[in-house]
């Protein structure tokens, strides 16, 4: 496949939910699939290979996440466990002023992404290599975010835990979910209440060539976190909420 084909990929993926990429945009797209596949053949970055189901089942799932969204420009994001950059890079290519924070505790995974962020000449992204257990009790981090957004890292109850701290009130958490969408929701009743979230929509979204649809989880933060969330680090993911 070559780069004209990986270009039209993601502009043909993105117009499917209604969005519309710039040339400047489809071109980032294609520089972050390249850099994707090379950097995957040395360390394990994704175990999807296909450009084409990178382009559905990585950037145009990421970009999903925008249905539930206003307008991110201007807006602080953070992705925790954001791995290869999932779903934040791809928000962050739509658009452009996001002041974005990416968050992963493997120093392979970030290094990933700052080669990424300087090849696409992207800005205001920071990048910190941390547990989010650690970076919800530091004051530069805590309460400083309009979304809080993570995908395929911990079950609800125990997300919360890592996310809600790192919302301002106000602001809201995303979580990019599958089946158990539901049942994740039922599971982390006494976790909402504790930390200080509320269900906002569970809504389905279905992608081309994918049989499931997935869920986009909301929760709106309407009361400060506790101090003592989150706790140390294990401790959300051995005894959740
Ligand atoms: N969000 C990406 C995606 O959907 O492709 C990556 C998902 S991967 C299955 C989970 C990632 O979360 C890994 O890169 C892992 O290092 C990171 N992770 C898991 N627990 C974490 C924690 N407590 N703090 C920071 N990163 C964490």
């Amino acid at each position: 496949m070559n780069q004209q084909d990986n270009l039209q990929l993601a502009a043909q993926a993105a117009a499917t939910l209604g969005l519309r990429l710039t040339v400047q945009q489809q071109q980032q797209f294609e520089q972050y699939l390249r850099l994707l596949l090379a950097w995957n053949e040395h360390i394990n970055l994704t175990a999807i290979r296909e450009p084409a189901d990178i382009v559905t089942r990585h950037f145009l799932d990421s970009l999903s996440c925008s249905l539930v969204m206003d307008n991110l420009n201007e807006s602080d994001l953070i992705d925790v466990g954001t791995g290869a950059g999932f779903p934040g890079l791809p928000l962050k290519i739509l658009f452009p002023s996001m002041r974005l924070t990416l968050v992963d505790s493997v120093t392979k995974k970030t290094s990933f992404l700052r080669q990424v962020v300087a090849e696409l000449g992207l800005t205001e992204v920071q990048i910190v290599t941390e547990r989010a257990e650690n970076l919800g009790r530091l004051p530069e981090h805590r309460d400083g975010y309009d979304w809080a957004v993570a995908r395929a890292v911990a079950e609800l109850r125990v997300l919360l835990e890592y996310l809600l701290p790192l919302c301002r009130l106000g602001g809201h958490v995303l979580a990019q979910k599958g089946e158990s969408a539901q049942q994740e929701v039922k599971a982390a009743t006494d976790a909402l209440r504790l930390l200080g979230g509320e269900l906002k929509s569970l809504q389905p979204v279905q992608l081309p060539g994918r049989a499931q649809p997935h869920y986009l989880v909301v929760i709106a933060k309407t009361a400060a976190t506790p101090e003592r969330y989150p706790r140390r680090v294990g401790v959300p993911g051995k005894r959740p909420l």
